[in-house]
């Protein structure tokens, strides 16, 4: 179509620096400027221009090798004088070899933090960079520091907030193993001192995130302490600033990992945390082992995590669990589901007849499970070797019967975090009845490509596309839409929209969304069936196209292939009945986490897929009603080391987050803007005539003509002003009036 097609030029002109018109040559070669070509490796180097003839230059490259160079292919490289400079903005010529070597220049020297217009670039560091602290809280607090940090991010949040009273929202955006979570965290920690103090509520809050790392985090194979969930943490203040509390919600734990690991991965921290800290009467109470005795964990061949102490963080968490008041006793009910879990996983079956039919074994796994729940162990015998339809009893196969034993065991592990989760909110929730305002940070699970790609994956992309469309839109397009329709003179800057991918998600009927919990709504649908009725319903779509068994999405960040076996039955997520019945009949050690299972089951009527897509509209609506600022995590390097700044991988994550556009966007933004109306009525007492009879465009042209603002900086629009700058002219004159 038309505007992609040209949207997709103009990213790519300004991505190689062509639309600006021609560089002057001779003026390059008698002032001896610098210039980028590429060399044979592919790299863009630093030159200068020694002469042209035609459409050929011969340049002297840095290490003083002389070639010849189309002059097609050279751009222009910024004076040595704006080498690192901390906002992209700043930058005379905005190409891609020059964004690059800003940023790898500050990322030489451990500055991991630009600007790019309005959003935060937070390159990850992957060691300590020593710039966090109650010390550099304060310096960012009393603006001693004013370089670009996610505590100026924070600080700038909190002040709005104390200006205009509204709401804020700090979204962070970012790959998997970006370094979001830690943002957050830093985030989070600053706005825990900011304001006056109220120390028992910031210990808390930062402890919080202790517990939800160890039940939410695992190692995966591109970051050992990835979050598996989504988390939303709304900070609350009252009127002066002060913290009264805070409340969380999550999104989308990571339930299969419970019982399935890829190699080299890991579960939960915390399975391994107590099976390496637990003291020793409590071992021997939950009958807890190494953690190699138990399959969840040893069939990754990974238990251990270079650098983390399992054994010390087990004392942590305690000791979190603690300062947020989570009784003993409910500490002890939860490392007994955990034990349970564990148990459950080594629960084996034994084959009976010659169809292959199971019954459970009766051994220490199958006897410590039913002990650690709370249930008979016949009764935990019937469930896991038989299946209850229609008052039949039919024995399940060995396949049957261990997706049935894990299913339980997912299930109870994501009962626990959900308790778990409302437990921490409430103990944070202080003093609701004189909050204020709200300050939100949101840390997504980030977009994630996997060798196999299911379910969490689909959905997780799914939130990561509909947030991308959230930034672009709020930070390119809504701006420029406001300058089209007041119609003032711009030259719009294309950017790249992503709607047909969103569209791919959630159309209705027609959608990937839809048409799973249709599926699952019906007991005929399988995955084969499943797959061809989506070859037939989505080929509308471009982004969108089938394999075998499989389909592929073209995602703004890459295309990811999704394996379609097991869409249908995770989509669902009903344990079976028989199974909830065991459950609600337990003498569970925890027992409002009856409650967090039967409610998992009674809102079946919709499918996961379905109410998680209501809840991320709930969250931008939440979003929009706020004032956003934006935090872009880049991973320089895929390897995880510190020290490698990689171009093409950089490169890539900027060009999907459209940075180039943002900062051209913001290079020419008005930075300020009010309504004719608004504009008369905070600076009409700077006229000498009374305004009252004039309407508001007119005395807005007044004001501005009597006090001689230059023409250059601002422009009129059919209902607003649009300044260049700030109008501190007017701002001192009316403060001198009052
Ligand atoms: P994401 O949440 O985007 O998946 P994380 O925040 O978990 O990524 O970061 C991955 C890892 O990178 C962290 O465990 C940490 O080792 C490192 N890291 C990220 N940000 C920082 C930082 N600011 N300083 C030091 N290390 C960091
Ligand atoms: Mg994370």
């Amino acid at each position: 179509n038309e505007t992609s097609a040209a949207a997709a030029a103009a990213a790519a002109a300004v991505a190689s620096g062509k639309s600006r018109s021609t560089m002057p040559l001779d003026y390059f070669i008698k002032n001896k400027l610098g210039v980028w070509c590429k060399s044979q490796n592919d790299q863009w180097e630093l030159a200068k221009i020694k002469s042209t003839a035609g459409e050929e230059a011969t340049v002297m490259i840095f290490n003083g090798n002389v070639i010849a160079k189309s002059t097609g292919e050279l751009l222009p490289a910024n004076p040595e004088i704006l080498d690192g400079v901390d906002d992209l903005v700043e930058l005379c010529y905005l190409n891609k070899p020059s964004v690059l070597h800003n940023l790898r220049y500050r990322y030489n020297r451990d500055v991991i933090y630009s600007k790019a217009g309005p959003v935060l670039l937070a390159f990850n560091p992957f060691k300590d960079v020593n710039i966090y602290g109650d010390d550099f809280v304060t310096a960012y607090k009393d603006k001693i520091l004013d370089h670009p940090h996610v505590y100026a991010v924070a600080d700038a949040a909190y002040n709005d907030m104390m200006r205009d009273g509204g709401n804020q929202s700090i979204i962070i955006s970012g790959e998997n193993g970006s370094g979001k979570t830690e943002t957050a965290k830093y985030a989070m920690q600053y706005l825990a001192s900011v304001g006056s103090q109220n120390d028992e509520m910031k210990c808390k809050l930062i402890k919080s995130s202790c517990i939800l790392e160890a039940f939410g985090n695992a190692k995966t194979s591109r970051n050992c302490n990835s979050s598996r969930f989504g988390k939303l943490v709304d900070i609350h203040y009252n009127a002066e600033g002060t913290l009264t509390g805070a409340s969380i919600q999550t999104y989308l734990l990571e339930k299969s990992r419970v019982s399935q690991i890829c190699r080299g991965e890991r579960s939960y921290h915390v399975f391994y945390q107590i099976c390496a800290g637990a003291p020793p009467a409590l071992k021997d109470m939950l009958n807890l082992k190494m953690s190699s005795e138990y399959k969840f964990l040893n069939q990754s061949g990974c238990l251990k995590i270079n650098g983390i102490d399992d054994a010390q963080n087990y004392i942590m968490l305690v000791d979190a669990f603690d300062t947020l008041g989570i009784s003993s006793q409910d500490q002890e009910n939860v490392f007994q589901l955990l034990a349970a879990i564990l148990w459950l996983g080594n629960i084996s079956f034994a084959v009976t007849d010659q169809e292959e039919h199971v019954e459970l074994v009766v051994d220490e796994a199958s006897r410590s499970a039913a002990r650690l729940m709370g249930c008979k162990m016949d009764e935990l015998m019937v469930v896991l070797s038989t299946n209850k339809t229609h008052n039949m009893t039919e024995p399940l196969t060995l396949q049957q019967a261990a997706d049935k034993r894990d299913a339980l065991a997912a299930s109870v592990y994501q009962s626990l975090f959900n308790w778990l989760v409302e437990e921490v909110s409430t103990s944070l929730k202080g003093d609701k009845q004189h909050t204020q305002h709200t300050i939100s940070i949101l840390d997504t699970c980030g977009f994630e490509s996997l060798q196999k790609n299911s379910f969490q994956q689909l959905l997780i992309n799914y939130a990561d596309e509909r947030l991308q469309q959230h930034f672009i839109r709020h930070l390119c397009k809504l701006e420029q839409e406001d300058y089209e329709l007041e119609g003032i003179d711009w030259k719009k800057v294309m950017f790249e929209d992503n709607q047909e991918c969103l569209d791919l998600f959630e159309k209705k009927p027609m959608g990937i969304i839809s048409l799973l919990s249709e599926g699952s709504n019906s007991s005929k649908t399988e995955d084969d069936t499943f797959i061809d009725k989506i070859k037939r319903d989505l080929s509308y779509n471009t982004c969108f196209s089938c394999e075998k068994g499989a389909f592929r999405v073209r995602h703004y960040a890459r295309e990811v292939q999704y394996d379609a076996s097991g869409l249908l039955k995770q989509n669902r997520d009903t344990l079976q009945s028989d199974a909830i019945q065991l459950l609600s009949s337990c003498k569970k050690p925890l027992d409002r986490l009856s409650c967090g299972v039967m409610n998992q089951v009674q809102t079946t009527g919709q499918s996961v897929g379905a109410k998680f897509m209501d809840r991320l509209f709930k969250l931008i609506q939440q979003m929009e009603n706020s004032k956003q600022h934006f935090i872009r995590c880049i991973k320089p390097n895929t390897k995880k080391v510190p020290g490698i700044y990689e171009n093409d991988v950089v490169w890539e994550q900027l060009k999907c987050s459209q940075v180039m556009e943002i900062v051209q966007v913001s290079k020419s933004r008005y930075a300020l803007c009010f309504t004719h109306q608004g504009f008369d009525s905070r600076f009409g007492c700077l006229l000498s005539k009374n305004s009252s009879c004039m309407d508001p465009l007119t005395a807005s042209v007044a004001i501005l003509k009597q006090h001689r603002i230059p023409t250059q900086m601002y422009q009129v629009g059919f209902t607003k002003l649009f300044f260049r700058g700030q109008v501190d002219v007017l701002e001192n004159m009316r403060q001198v009036l009052e």
